[in-house]
């Protein structure tokens, strides 16, 4: 499968990429992991928008989600006329908070385009992909995913403060997209994100074979946040970088 980043700045867009979002793609098939502020630009470069098969979101903070409001208003309006309604995979209260985020009561426009399953932990099948979702730790109810296709295992944490879980979803991956949202100095408040060496110890204890790490929030240090995941972790390791493509 490939694994293209259309966004991986923390919390807020930065100045070089904007929130999170991720195009998976494996045998024609689209799935966009999040599709937070700005993301939705991103996009565009690497697809028709019209051409997704299936959105997976991990949580209900904005810089995972918001851009689902701009992207129906691009879906609605097209020249081309609407296509069948892109199927969205999130936690209960997906839909509401997007309504609410795009046009005041009678909410009716967003079911136009999206149809909406709630992800709950357990395991299910998204075109040629196997998706498995876990809870993990942070102040809203949040997930991490596993998606296996073709051999291969590609883990997305989502936002996590330390989890057990995270470790056992990503147990032996090919690779891990882990979120290090913060250096350990000066110590960040505890329950909301990983640091990068909490992310380092997380890829070593569960085996990831390759680790790519995300969320980087644009007052932290990249750098830091990079050397220090690495004391712990010995193997691949890389920074996201929007617009980077890997091959899984
Ligand atoms: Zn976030
Ligand atoms: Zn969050």
């Amino acid at each position: 499968m490939r694994l293209t980043v259309l966004g991986c700045s923390g919390t807020y867009p930065g100045p070089d990429s904007p929130c999170s979002g991720y195009l998976v793609e494996h045998e024609g098939f689209r799935l966009v992991l999040e599709l937070g502020n700005g993301a939705l630009g991103q996009l565009q470069r690497h697809c028709d928008i019209r051409d997704v098969d299936a959105v997976w979101v991990s949580h209900l903070h904005p810089d995972h989600c918001l851009d689902l409001v701009a992207w129906s208003y691009a879906l609605r309006y097209h020249p081309q006329g609407q296509r069948p309604p892109v199927p969205v995979h999130g936690p209960d209260g997906l839909a509401a908070r997007l309504a609410a985020a795009c046009e005041a009561p009678p909410l009716d426009g967003l079911a136009e385009v999206f149809v909406h399953t709630t992800v709950s932990p357990g395991t299910m099948t998204l075109g040629p992909f196997e998706v498995t979702t876990a809870r993990v730790a942070h102040p809203v109810e949040a997930h991490a995913v596993r998606l296996t296709a073709g051999g291969r295992s590609l883990v997305y944490s989502g936002d996590t403060a330390a989890s057990q879980a995270l470790v056992e979803l990503a147990r032996d991956c090919d690779l891990l997209l882990c979120e290090a949202s913060w250096a350990s100095e000066p110590a960040p408040p505890p329950g909301i994100h990983l640091t990068g060496r909490e992310a380092g110890d997380h890829a070593a204890r569960a085996g990831a074979r390759r680790v790519v790490l995300t969320h980087v929030m644009p007052v932290t240090d990249p750098q830091a946040v990079l050397a220090e995941a690495r004391e712990g972790y010995t193997g691949a390791m890389h920074l996201a970088r929007c617009g980077d493509v890997f091959e899984v």
